[in-house]
């Protein structure tokens, strides 16, 4: 093995490139139209294009991947996570084509890759599964039956599924056959399976997950565990090493369960065996994901090994370098994942030019990103901008650390889970170690609207930023009380700035506020208040949109005055505009049809996530604008209705 090529991007293709350089491997790297100037393309010693955009087209397009191989002499691939890392044909054809595949047996990940196969696998191990069954081939009427028997409530999952997609919580009886419908049909548009299983839903379990290590030579070792609970639509948000309450015996307990998973498959490499631990000590396998995962970096600070260089060894065919006794866990660590979504609007994921970056690490932590100032996020890939990992001697050290990291990160030009993160690290159930999976459902509400300081803040940055991008009429606007347009609310509130000297009086309905600007350039604006100064961060769009951050405050504002035309893209008397860049996945009404409020129009798709839109008023379809398979841009037409009493 000497040449590997990286069949993935982003942040995760950048970390492995880390450990390639370091072990004096070169690394090559593909990269789709979207990523011509993508960090990982400039760190790796090749890169070749493998197509467009799409992920379709290009990083699931084995063809275009295998011929990238063979234009560069590499010699062995390495999938990352996402994309092609656990499909077997994938492997198979690595394989076939003489190369070294880093990553397990594709038998092994055949069966791992279906839920229900993976739960047969395990039939003659000790290895707890969650109660549940298949629902193959099962009539409607079958269906309701196993699920009484199984007893409410009960999880629907695609057997092919991941990423949290095609499950449905089902409460009662009356709910099941429209959840086992609609999670038929999501699965089979998104894994090309309508194939469903039931499980027990446990209530309020935790997720705790194993990373295991096989090598070709008999040997499986456990790294220890990581606690997975803070979740948003089933998709982990936060991780952490060792898991807050968890014991030696249950560790050990787990580790061995997991250990035997990995030998029920004939396992080797880098895996993950998915447990929900409940509030009395039980725990129950739900999956086996047979890669390398996103949260691999927190078992990393607490072992201290690099996983990647353990994965491109045992694919190299050398056994594991420790034995089981020589692993153990030294303080603690926590990962953040910072996401392009808006938590505010059910974590909808956002798209945009990054206008203004600066990670605020200080060298403290680390952040394993490939993330850069200009850069597009584009709806194509997942919307996961970085992660953030504190290692500490203690939780509340990591907590602490990962806490003022992302402080004094700044993120300008679209929506991110910045607050929202802080507000959970910050908050009592999961500094108390008690988090569960129901954690954002019970505990996490919307922020209120940011504080008047950050209007303020933004009335500062627009009498006062050089200009850049900024009309004339936003200039003047120390003068004469001007307009802002209140993102996300869309509120217009008029506030007036009185300048003297450095001082500016800034006030408006609820803000009564004197800031004296210190300096004002370089998407940074030191300002005193009350006697203590502090820094706001900011950015212009092209059309004038100023994106402000100050401490875990974000939110971006619009001049109206200087924006006449106002050029809003939300719905208004029943003009349903898209909310997100996407493409149209099915259209269930047509001109002509009546609909009632809340009735479904059509779905999305972006990044990763299916968004059903709905009619917001009674009326009638005058227009439809789109077609399944349509692209769309935020703000887009999509239904035009009269509205009326339908
Ligand atoms: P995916 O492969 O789509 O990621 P998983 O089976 O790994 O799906 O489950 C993802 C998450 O969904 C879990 O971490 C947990 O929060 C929730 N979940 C899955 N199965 C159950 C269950 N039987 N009961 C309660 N929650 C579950």
């Amino acid at each position: 093995m000497n040449t590997i090529l990286i069949a993935s991007r982003g942040e995760i293709a950048v970390r492995i490139m880390r450990t390639c350089r370091r072990l004096g491997f070169s690394p090559v790297a593909v990269f789709s139209d979207a990523d011509a100037d993508a960090p990982h393309v400039r760190l790796a010693d090749q890169a070749v294009r493998i197509g467009p955009p799409e992920a379709a087209r290009s990083y699931l397009n084995i063809d275009a991947i295998l011929d990238a191989a063979e234009q560069t002499g590499a010699d062995a691939v390495h999938p990352g996570y996402g994309f092609l890392s656990e499909q077997s044909a994938f492997a198979r054809r690595i394989l076939d084509a003489g190369l070294t595949w880093i990553g397990p047996p594709p038998s092994a990940m055949e069966i791992m890759g279906n839920k229900t196969a993976a739960r047969n696998s395990l039939a003659d191990t000790s290895v707890p599964v969650v109660p549940g069954t298949s629902l193959s081939g099962l009539s409607d009427a079958a269906c309701e039956e196993a699920a009484a028997r199984l007893g409410y409530p009960v999880m629907i999952k695609a057997a092919a599924g991941g990423g949290g997609r095609g499950m449905r919580l089902v409460a009662d009886a009356h709910q099941l056959l429209q959840a086992l419908h609609a999670a038929r049909s999501e699965s089979a548009r998104a894994f090309g399976s309508d194939e469903l299983l039931l499980e027990k839903a446990l209530v309020r379990p935790r997720h705790v997950e194993i990373q295991i290590f096989a090598d070709r030579h008999g040997q499986v070792v456990y790294l220890g565990e990581r606690d997975c609970s803070v979740q948003r639509r089933h998709q982990k948000v936060i991780e952490e090493s060792p898991a807050p309450g968890v014991s030696d015996t249950l560790r050990q307990a787990m580790g061995q369960a997991a250990v035997a998973a990995a030998r029920a498959v004939g396992y080797e490499g880098a895996g993950t065996v998915e447990f929900l631990l409940t509030d009395d000590g039980e725990f129950w396998f739900i999956e086996m994901n047979t890669r390398l995962q996103v949260e691999h970096p927190v078992t990393e600070m607490v072992t201290g090994f690099d996983l990647v260089e353990w994965q491109l060894r045992i694919a190299d065919g050398a056994p594991l370098p420790v034995s089981q006794e020589q692993i153990t866990l030294q303080g603690h660590a926590v990962e953040a994942r910072l996401y392009a979504e808006s938590p505010e609007q059910d974590f909808r994921p956002d798209t945009g030019r990054v206008l203004f970056w600066s990670s605020g690490a200080d060298g403290a932590i680390r952040i394993d990103h490939a993330l850069e100032t200009g850069q597009e996020i584009t709806p194509h890939y997942d919307a996961m901008l970085a992660k953030f990992i504190a290692h500490g001697d203690t939780r509340n050290d990591a907590l602490r650390q990962i806490r003022r990291a992302l402080n004094h990160t700044v993120v300008l030009g679209l929506r991110t889970n910045r607050t929202f993160l802080l507000d959970t690290l910050q908050h009592p159930v999961f500094q108390q170690g008690q988090a569960t999976t129901e954690f954002i459902r019970e505990h996490w509400n919307p922020t209120d609207s940011p504080p008047p300081l950050l209007t303020a803040l933004a009335a500062a940055v627009f009498v006062c930023a050089p200009c850049q991008n900024i009309s004339r009429e936003l200039q003047g606007w120390s003068t004469r009380p001007s307009v802002l347009s209140f993102d996300p609310e869309n509120r217009n509130r008029t506030i007036t700035v009185q300048q003297t000297g450095q001082t500016l009086q800034i006030s408006g309905p609820e803000l009564q506020e004197t800031v004296i600007v210190l300096s004002c350039s370089d998407h940074r604006l030191d300002f005193e208040r009350s006697g203590v100064r502090s820094q706001a961060w900011f950015a212009f769009d092209r059309d004038g949109t100023a994106w402000i951050q100050y401490e875990k405050y974000s939110a971006c504002f619009r001049n109206h005055l200087a924006d006449p035309a106002g050029r809003r893209t939300d719905c208004r008397d029943g003009r349903v505009m898209a909310p997100m860049p996407g493409s149209v996945l099915s259209v269930h009404v047509s001109t002509g049809t009546p609909v009632d409020p809340g009735q479904p129009l059509l779905v999305l798709e972006a990044m990763k996530m299916e968004q059903t839109i709905e009619a917001p008023v009674a009326g009638t379809i005058a227009d439809v604008c789109v077609e399944p398979g349509s692209q769309v841009t935020p703000g887009q037409l999509l239904i035009d209705i009269t509205p009326g009493a339908s």
